[in-house]
């Protein structure tokens, strides 16, 4: 067994923070620690902080500086994004209606859900395919004839549970044609895929930045100019009225570094993670037996990421075997490890909720090594069968 280093396989679930950005943040606390909304030059000097911050952004997303509205983080902005899209049809007396999917992060789904119960909102719940792919062909059947009526079609951009990547330029497009606003959650596709709102042609996007190697506690949400926002949350009037409450200075500078790192590196880190990605995925394929993968295959996949169904197996047990052999998996969102049911992304791909139950999630990172692949490849049928074994003298 090898106690000795732990095998962090868990980058979608969070990223360590890389130390230049620590670096970069640390001034923040304590050295400029002004309100970026005091009007005296201590509090301006944190503010110029933040808008040097909100221009290097939109400049990786291809966007305005006044189209970035800084949040506490990706579920507060996917919370954003439907909140006040309801909100602000029901301030002009429309009942507005929200296309998504049992495939998004519980961030959207259990709030559209939620609006659905308590907001009479209309919500339609698009069909996803096996490989967890939205058809564009879905977005215009389910707007069909909803004419004048505010619609919000909100699909991520890449599954943090089986690494699917979307067509968004088409959901977008089959949106806009729709006469329908297009949100993505973009969370785990940071530092990953472009990031190019025009290039995507999306009205919103949310972002978080402890996926990028950035901070936790801060995130963002790009909005088009043009496209009203009413704050979910009210108070202050910081973000241009958009979204209320102090400046979390230091983490909006960390996630602005965090970012331009990502994405001035981008090249290679996808070439680091596809090829450790590609070893693992043939690997567990070849030595364990009724592993399947999720998701989709190749570039419809995320660079980093590896997810399957095992036959058979119970993805708490087996990670609980994991972790002691010093490798930290996931059985697909950390939100819901833990959870005994299967995955409802899972569920809506078609799964039986037995085989749902035996996911198992692993995703590199930029400290991956071919060696941590090769021990995990080493370790991992053992532990499946063992997990197995002990199912079986259950009787289950
Ligand atoms: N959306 C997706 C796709 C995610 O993977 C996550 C985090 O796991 C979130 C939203 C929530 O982000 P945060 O942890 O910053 O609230």
């Amino acid at each position: 067994m090898r106690l000795v280093k732990t095998i962090y396989l868990d980058h979608a679930a969070t990223t360590p923070t890389d130390p230049r950005v620590v670096e970069a943040m640390m001034p923040y606390f304590s050295e400029v620690y002004g309100n970026p909304s005091s009007t005296h030059s201590v509090g301006r000097k944190a503010e110029r902080a933040v808008e040097l911050a909100r221009e290097r952004i939109a400049g990786i997303l291809n966007g305005e500086r006044k189209e970035i509205v800084f949040t506490s983080c990706g579920t507060e902005s996917d919370n954003l994004a439907l909140r006040s899209f309801v909100v602000a049809a029901k301030e002009r007396g429309e009942r507005p209606h929200l296309l998504t999917a049992h495939a998004e992060h519980h961030a959207i789904s259990h709030t559209a859900a939620q609006l659905a119960r308590l907001m009479d909102v209309r919500v339609s719940w698009l069909p996803v395919r096996h490989d967890a792919i939205i058809g564009p062909e879905s977005v215009y059947e389910a707007l069909r004839g909803a004419d004048g009526e505010p619609a919000l079609v909100s699909l991520m951009y890449a599954s943090n549970e089986v690494g699917t990547v979307q067509p968004i330029r088409e959901l977008a497009l089959a949106a806009h044609e729709s006469g329908a606003l297009f949100h993505t959650d973009a969370v785990q596709a940071a530092g990953q895929l472009s990031l190019d709102v025009k290039a995507l042609g999306v009205d919103m996007l949310s972002l978080t930045a402890h996926k990028f190697y950035g901070p936790k506690g801060v995130g963002l949400l790009y909005v088009r100019d043009g496209v009203a926002i009413i704050p979910a949350q009210t108070g202050g009037g910081q973000e241009g009225q958009r979204r209320a409450g102090t400046h979390n200075v230091p983490l909006i500078v960390g996630m602005a570094k965090a970012l331009e790192l990502a994405y001035a590196d981008l090249e290679a880190h996808i070439a680091h993670y596809r090829r450790l990605r590609d070893r693992l995925i043939a690997g567990v394929l070849a030595t364990v037996p009724g592993a399947r993968l999720s998701g989709a295959d190749g570039d419809q996949r995320l660079p980093n990421h590896a997810s399957f169904v095992i036959e058979g197996i119970d993805a708490n047990a087996l990670l609980m075997h994991l972790d002691l052999s010093g490798i930290a998996a996931s059985s697909g969102s950390a939100c819901n490890t833990g959870n005994p049911e299967p995955s409802d992304v899972l569920l809506s791909m078609g799964y039986a909720p037995s085989s749902a139950l035996g996911s198992l999630r692993l995703t590199v990172g930029r400290q991956t090594t071919e060696s941590d692949i090769e021990y995990v490849l080493g370790v991992l049928p053992d532990a499946v069968q063992r997990v197995r074994a002990v199912r079986e003298s259950q009787g289950v």
